[in-house]
């Protein structure tokens, strides 16, 4: 252990980590893990209540999905996409094929969440471009989105804290009002100027994307299935293209597979990532329609493809992990017991909201945000990190819990038990009430 921590801090830089701050700490180790728990080297267990950053679905060390990479690996490890095809990714294809709203039927595979947007961003541009649209080059997306880390997808990103350093880098784009809770005044006041805003600049624009019902990285803010679907048939209408960033809220984590079908909408572009493969290998999909597609078709002298792809594309044991894994999803009845789960939930969650330290509670399905409140009820100031503080006292009460900001989020795998839901409501409660 002592090793290994003078080691990490020695070598390792760490995501999203201020690294004067993480060489004051002892660093916890995750050395394994068993169905929805996380063991450290010492041995001590954990609830992953963020799913281990929301990717796992079915909980960790899953014999169904083990044995579906270890299959895998007895023929082969990975094998391109560009130029050769493969039976996982053709597959697993037309598996997302049939889970996805109808119209949805190609796929075009990369391997994080940051890809898949880019990829969306890139195929609108050029769709507009071939078809004759070329003043469609900007993108419109909601205030506070997260749509990754890579340039182009930081560029439709408009979290302040995250992006402002990068702002010289980034192409101009149009930010929506969003909501901060689903439904109610606030929310109709947003639709209004967002609708109006985006008819202004209709003309300019690709593209919209959407984290559809939950911008989950902006603090878990929430909106209704209705302010979504008014949002997206007026992009269409204007002929703007729509795509929808399920990266966070897909596999489940909505109460549906994917959260725009509560909207009942097809986008242009559906964007995959984090759940897809259960949390076990990174693998991420792009779905476009024949519409789009079509547009890229044309002899090889014209040089109409997309010009787009990364080394690891569709790897064939991420594949499998994700095949198996939508076969889980049937065998258990994921949805039905995540929605058991959501309920305990938000049973729990009444007495986490009394606390005098809570401002407010959000939930959609299994996405949940608790803002916390500082001694005069108003927001904690910035430099208090209140919300990593109830995630540090967490951890010996037994629960990985990650924050944003002044946000307490939990986002467990579907395959928590009840149990484990009155568990993990009991150690955060706890956890707010010492900090
Ligand atoms: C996490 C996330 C991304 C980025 O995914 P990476 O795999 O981290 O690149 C994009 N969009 C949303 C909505 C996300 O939550």
């Amino acid at each position: 252990m002592a090793t290994l921590t003078e080691l990490d801090h020695r070598h390792l830089w760490h995501p999203f980590t201020q690294q004067r701050d993480w060489m004051r700490n002892k660093p916890l180790i995750i050395e394994r893990a068993e169905g929805n728990y996380l063991i450290d080297v010492q041995g001590n267990r954990y609830l992953d209540a963020v799913s281990s950053l929301w990717t796992n679905v079915h909980g960790h060390r899953v014999p169904e999905i083990d044995q579906a990479i270890r299959d895998q690996l007895d023929k082969v490890a990975h094998s391109t996409l560009l130029g050769l095809s493969h039976p996982p990714a053709i597959l697993l294809a037309t598996r997302l094929v049939e889970l996805a709203p109808d119209g949805l039927q190609r796929v075009f595979f990369s391997d994080n969440g940051s890809t898949s947007t880019e990829v969306a961003l890139k195929m609108a541009f050029q769709y507009q471009q071939q078809i004759g649209q070329t003043k469609r080059t900007q993108f419109a997306s909601l205030r506070d989105a997260y749509h990754g880390d890579t340039i182009g997808a930081v560029s439709v990103g408009s979290i302040d804290l995250f992006h402002q350093v990068y702002r010289p880098l980034l192409f101009e784009g149009l930010a929506l009002p969003a909501p901060v809770q689903s439904g109610g005044e606030e929310e109709a006041a947003c639709l209004e100027r967002a609708l109006t805003l985006l008819e202004a600049q209709a003309d300019t624009l690709a593209c919209l994307i959407v984290e559809p019902l939950v911008q989950g990285a902006a603090g878990m803010k929430m909106h209704s299935p209705y302010f979504l679907k008014t949002l997206l048939e007026r992009a269409r209408a204007l002929g703007v293209l729509v795509a929808v960033d399920e990266v966070a809220t897909g596999f489940g984590r909505t109460g549906t597979l994917f959260a725009v079908e509560q909207a009942d909408f097809t986008p242009d572009f559906m964007c995959m990532a984090k759940g897809i493969a259960g949390g076990y290998l990174p693998l991420a999909a792009t779905l476009t329609t024949e519409k789009v597609y079509e547009a890229f078709l044309a002899e090889p002298e014209a040089y109409k493809q997309f010009f787009h792809g990364h080394t690891f594309t569709g790897n064939p044991l991420a594949c499998a992990a994700a095949m198996a894994s939508l076969d889980l999803f049937d065998r258990n009845n994921s949805l039905a017991h995540a929605s058991d789960i959501a309920d305990e939930f938000t049973q729990g969650l009444h007495q986490v909201a009394a606390l005098d330290s809570v401002r407010a509670v959000r939930q959609t399905g299994l996405m949940i945000g608790i803002d916390l409140a500082g001694p005069d009820g108003a927001p904690p100031a910035p430099g208090a990190y209140a919300g990593h503080a109830v995630a540090m006292a967490a951890r010996p009460l037994g629960a990985i819990l990650r924050p944003l900001g002044n946000t307490v989020v939990i986002n467990p795998p579907l395959s928590f038990t009840l149990d484990q839901v009155d568990a993990l409501i009991d150690i955060t409660t706890r956890a707010i009430k010492q900090v």
